[in-house]
């Protein structure tokens, strides 16, 4: 396993313990409780545990939760869910929401210290009256209400003599700051809305600017990461920590947010493709929810060791979503036992083998992995091979099975195509084929040489199993820059999943639910959690054998 990437925060942190400027490093995962998190998340909780695992500090998970109307307790549970399957394990579990009290105090505070004021104007009135990056902004008509008045009336907003939108608390800054953060941001808005962890107590709250600093300074974290898209934000979190008279000073760092190919990555656009049914839920197998990724088959080895080969920078990029399959593929290329199933089976009859007779062949479990021992499966008269394994008029590079042509079984014997049976349609339905007894797996035969090996299933102790295959569920590969007009539904994959019947080999019965298993020439699949039940096996393709994808 590589050690944490070299990358400009660990440096800082690295410069600031051995300046003596922090003792110790306390970092947070503030994930708003308003959707599922998302592999852009793990990217983020594995920067800030890491980091605290690699230097002894702390790493809080912290529930932003400041904003009732999308906040769920179902998400809540989710998120921890998904921080602990990835391996993580929290010092301090902390809701921004019961430090409400806290943030009252402060905000009246600055009121007192003349630095915030109630203003009436209409949230569409404010944006109107911001300004722009050329032009400053004008000031608000009740910025210079006297500190009683201010007092007064933030605390009647607290009490809910006001209706949602009628007043808001801004802080009293600078309207003509070239940075248009400063310019007298809202603090709190009113909302007369249930909130899932306070209920109805509150009906005015703090906005995430002025909610932020002050979490990280009452949890005493001292390195703040957030996204780019909050360093214009920097100069106000350090305004908030300084004129609430924090006791502690937290910094806050931004790194680039991960962008994948195809992939939407916003929650309120994956919200938006569980809600209106595109998928079947946020752990659907297509989505880049951590759940779904769960559920599709891949590993937190492979998840964190994919955020550790992106590492961390402070330009945006697109990283390509197959390299998230690479690492899939390598965490369970020694772990994933090899077997064989067929997708879309056709019957064949070996007529020259004796009727009745079942004998047992043995199969190597990985053969990258030889200490995974031998498993035995049956072989008979009638077995199972793929529908594509087989062509009546091939190509000349066709090498599987055709008639006249000879392939090897895969761990069992050669078979010689010898007739074609056909439905009334003229599709085929059975092949009729001899085996050479001669040619068995595993006894150094050297006679002659076939060109083609397939894969099989004894038809007889065949395990019936659906098999899910996917697509990517998003077509454009800039996922999120879409052209005018459009949205990103347009851009949803109607052939994002299909469904096949097929067969396993019998000693897949037990199998249980996030079973792993390599599929010979078929790839890598996971035993679905949701959909598998005593009498009915569903594998979920994690992910084909083959990668055009070079690291
Ligand atoms: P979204 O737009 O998907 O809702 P968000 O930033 O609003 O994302 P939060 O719940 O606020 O979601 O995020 C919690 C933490 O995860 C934040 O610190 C945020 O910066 C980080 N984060 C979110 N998305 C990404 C991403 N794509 N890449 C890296 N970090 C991310
Ligand atoms: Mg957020
Ligand atoms: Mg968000």
């Amino acid at each position: 396993e590589k050690p944490s990437s070299s990358n400009f925060i660990r440096n800082i942190v690295i410069e600031d313990l051995k300046s003596g400027k922090v003792d110790t490093i306390v970092t947070r995962f503030p994930p708003e409780p308003n959707g599922y998190l998302h592999i852009g998340h793990a990217k983020s909780i594995c920067l800030n545990f890491e980091l605290a695992d690699e230097f002894n500090g702390k790493t809080n998970l912290r529930f932003d939760d400041t904003n009732p109307l999308k906040e769920d307790r179902e998400y809540v549970k989710a998120i921890k869910e998904d921080v602990k399957w990835l391996g993580f394990e929290w010092d301090g579990l902390y809701f921004a929401s019961d430090y409400f009290e806290e943030m009252y105090n402060r905000a009246v505070l600055l009121i007192k210290k003349g630095k915030a004021y109630v203003c009436d104007l209409s949230p569409e009135e404010i944006r109107a009256t911001r300004g722009t990056l050329t032009e400053p902004g004008e000031e608000s008509p009740y910025r210079n209400r006297s500190v009683e008045e201010n007092l007064d009336l933030f605390e009647r907003m607290r009490k809910g003599e006001f209706k949602d939108g009628e007043k808001v608390l801004r802080a009293k800054i600078d309207m003509a700051s070239p940075n248009i953060n400063m310019r007298d941001p809202v603090l709190y808005r009113i909302s007369h809305a249930t909130h899932h962890n306070t209920g109805d107590k509150w009906c005015i709250y703090p906005m995430y600017d002025f909610a932020h600093p002050l979490e990280d300074a009452i949890e005493g974290v001292t390195h703040s990461l957030c996204t780019l898209e909050f360093e214009d934000h920097r100069p106000l979190y350090d305004w908030i920590i300084r004129e609430c008279e924090m006791e502690h000073t937290p910094r806050q760092y931004e790194f680039a947010r991960l962008n994948l190919t195809n992939t939407v990555m916003s929650k309120r656009k994956l919200k938006q493709l569980v809600d209106e049914q595109y998928v079947d839920g946020w752990d659907d197998p297509r989505m880049p929810t951590i759940s779904g990724l769960r559920r599709r088959g891949y590993t937190p080895e492979a998840i964190r060791a994919f955020c550790r080969e992106i590492g961390v920078a402070r330009s945006n990029s697109l990283v390509d979503a197959k390299m998230l399959e690479h690492f899939i593929r390598e965490d369970l290329k020694l772990k994933a036992p090899r077997t064989m199933g067929v997708l879309r089976p056709l019957k064949v009859v070996i007529t020259n083998y004796p009727e009745g007779q079942v004998e047992m062949l043995d199969a190597e479990i990985n053969p990258e992995n030889p200490e995974m021992g031998v498993r035995q499966i049956p072989f008979s008269r009638e077995i199972y091979i793929e529908q594509d394994d087989f062509m009546e008029n091939p190509p000349s590079k066709y090498h599987r099975l055709y008639p006249g042509n000879e392939v090897r079984l895969k761990h069992a014997y050669f078979i010689k195509c010898n007739e074609v049976v056909k439905d009334e349609n003229g599709n085929v339905v059975e092949l009729r084929c001899t085996y050479d007894p001669e040619t068995k797996s595993g006894t150094g035969f050297t006679g002659r040489k076939v060109k083609g090996t397939i894969h099989w299933v004894e038809a007889k102790n065949a395990v019936p199993a659906e098999f899910r295959l996917y697509e990517p569920l998003i077509l454009d590969e800039e996922a999120g820059e879409e052209e005018e007009g459009k949205t990103f539904l347009d851009y949803v994959n109607p052939n994002s999943l299909e469904i096949v019947q097929g067969f396993v080999e019998p000693n897949m019965k037990d199998v249980k639910p996030h079973d792993k298993f390599q599929f010979f020439r078929h790839g890598y699949f996971n035993v679905d959690p949701k959909h598998t039940t005593s009498d009915k096996l569903v594998f979920n393709r994690i992910v084909s054998l083959k990668s055009s994808f070079k690291m």
